[in-house]
């Protein structure tokens, strides 16, 4: 494994040594600088490897998203060693739910393992912070270059259990001068997100029978900016007035603006006709008024974007290869919540190359399917089972409209779909999840 020569500095394309690049056997390229990509970077970068790391933007650079960082995200960031810079950031303490005409705050739970806050900032800041950090520990950053197709290692065989081919690297194309080129690497990570072009030409794909998200953010300036909660609307409603499956959000970012935003998911055919777009103009026209949501108050027209979850993109792995974040579909069902899982995998995907790379080879690989089981796969199936519940009518306005009538037992609910479920006690909300997961266990996917 050799240094990079600066891996201090992430390299704009144009001071890229084209030749050089093209001789150099890197440890691991990453493909993605987006959450999953950059944690990546980092944890292998932290413990020594030769790593690359190719986005195709130029940070700082925008990303569709709620920008809402729950306690799993601040975890992460702060065992990244960056919490500290989020200090003017805005700081929230847990979620302002509405429901049929009911409100309910409700703070973020007492954790072992996570803190009881959680902070909303811009894809903009906080992308560009976390790629920072894996280029000061030692990862090359290839900024405005684009991985435009894996470079295959055809004579490779594959073994059992690896669902791609074996991939060598990528051949990656300069953004601004249109320059190409090929960038090698003993393992390759797919971190491309949401529509993971590169690893759908690995032969990545997702399962339709598995539930999906669409959802679309827009900004607006507002006096309720530095609200302490971000609000959960559950009760969002198509042309008709129904409830449909999804939520609508408006999240404080603490500088004046307000986040605002509404996610559906699609379980079948049903929701395929909603657009998500009357849905936004509906949510804002019915917003508690408090918040100035308006026309006049809107800082430009939303942009909207998939959710692929509840790890529904596969295969995750093949010889040399490994799928993080959006591009394995890891998105949180219950919530939407992606950042946190972005890290997480990318982390979970980092422990098992490091022992790749230390001699045990693609041993190592099957492994992170293991870990990925082993951290999500009980918790994902409840999930779908949950959604497969809320996706009809009748249901989602029995479970939510009951649960508004509790306090306690909507924080039990928040802690459920949270994922802040405690390991160590036998509290309700973890009975209640235990009773959850039981049934799952035993139905089968389909009901
Ligand atoms: C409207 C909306 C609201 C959301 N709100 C929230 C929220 O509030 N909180 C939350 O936790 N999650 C939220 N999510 C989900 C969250 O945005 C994602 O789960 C998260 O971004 C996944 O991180 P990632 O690194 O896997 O992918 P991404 O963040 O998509 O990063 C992928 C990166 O790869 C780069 N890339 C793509 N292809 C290539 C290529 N070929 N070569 C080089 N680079 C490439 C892209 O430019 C990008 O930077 C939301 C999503 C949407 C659409």
């Amino acid at each position: 494994m050799t240094p990079p020569a600066d891996p201090t500095s992430a390299s704009a394309p144009s001071s890229t040594p084209a030749t050089a690049a093209g001789d150099h056997v890197y440890d691991v390229l990453i493909v993605g600088g987006g959450p999953s990509g950059s944690s990546c970077a980092y944890w292998m970068a932290e413990a020594g490897w030769d790593v690359a790391l190719v986005e195709k933007k130029v940070f700082p650079r925008e990303k569709t998203c709620g920008d809402g960082l729950t306690p799993r995200s601040v975890r992460q960031l702060a065992d990244m060693g960056i919490e500290g810079s989020l200090a003017g950031a805005h700081r929230y303490s847990g979620l302002r739910a509405h429901a049929f005409g009911k409100v309910l705050d409700l703070p973020w739970p007492e954790h072992p393992s996570f803190p009881s806050y959680g902070y909303v900032v811009t894809r903009h800041d906080l992308d560009a912070l976390v790629n920072e950090r894996a280029a000061k520990a030692g990862a090359t950053v290839f900024q405005g270059t684009e991985a435009t197709e894996p470079l295959l290692d055809d004579g490779a065989g594959r073994p059992a259990g690896a669902g791609l081919p074996s991939c060598v690297g990528a051949v990656v194309k300069d953004k601004a001068t249109g320059a190409r080129r090929e960038l090698r690497a003993r393992y390759v990570v797919v971190a491309d997100g949401a529509n993971s072009r590169f690893g759908r030409a690995l032969g990545t794909n997702r399962d339709r029978s598995q539930p999906m998200g669409m959802a679309l953010r827009g900004y607006y300036t507002s006096p309720g900016h530095d609200q302490p909660f971000i609000e959960s609307h559950l009760d969002i409603r198509d042309d008709e007035g129904s409830v449909v499956p999804g939520y609508g959000w408006i999240f404080p970012l603490g500088d004046g603006r307000v986040n605002v935003g509404v996610g559906l998911l699609s379980t079948d055919r049903r929701w395929k006709g909603i657009n998500t777009g009357t849905l936004m103009e509906h949510f804002v026209n019915w917003a508690p008024k408090e918040w100035e949501l308006s026309p006049a108050t809107c800082l430009g027209p939303p942009t909207g974007g998939k959710l692929p979850m509840g790890l529904s993109v596969g295969p995750r792995l093949g010889a040399t290869t490994l799928v993080v974040g959006d591009a394995a579909g890891t998105i949180n069902p219950f919530n939407g919540e992606g950042i946190s899982y972005g890290y997480e995998t990318g982390r979970l995907a980092a422990a098992s190359l490091g022992e790749a790379l230390s001699g045990d080879g693609f041993a190592a690989l099957l492994r992170y399917e293991d870990r990925l089981e082993e951290a999500y796969g009980l918790y994902y199936r409840v999930a779908r089972a949950f959604i497969r519940v809320i996706s009809r009518p009748e249901l989602m306005k029995l479970c939510v409209g009951t649960g508004m009538y509790s306090e306690t037992l909507m924080s039990w609910i928040l802690r459920i779909m949270s994922n802040l479920i405690r390991p160590d006690e036998t509290g309700p909300a973890e009975a209640a999840y235990r009773a959850l997961a039981a049934i799952a266990r035993l139905a089968p996917e389909g009901i």
